[in-house]
């Protein structure tokens, strides 16, 4: 799992997906969840990777 960082293009709200990457692969580009438009960017690349430690 990994956190992504989004800002939508539309109304300027930055958000955090938390998903998996292979999700991540298929949505690239979630909607925005304060106005629902899908104009969304990544703002960076994944900053919290979360591993399975053994
Ligand atoms: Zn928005």
């Amino acid at each position: 799992m990994a956190t992504y960082d989004y800002k939508c293009r539309k109304c300027g709200h930055t958000f955090e997906v938390i998903t998996s990457l292979s999700e991540h692969e298929r949505e690239p580009r979630p909607a925005c969840p304060k106005c629902q438009s899908k104009e969304t960017e990544q703002l960076v690349e994944p900053v919290n990777v979360i591993t399975s430690r053994k």
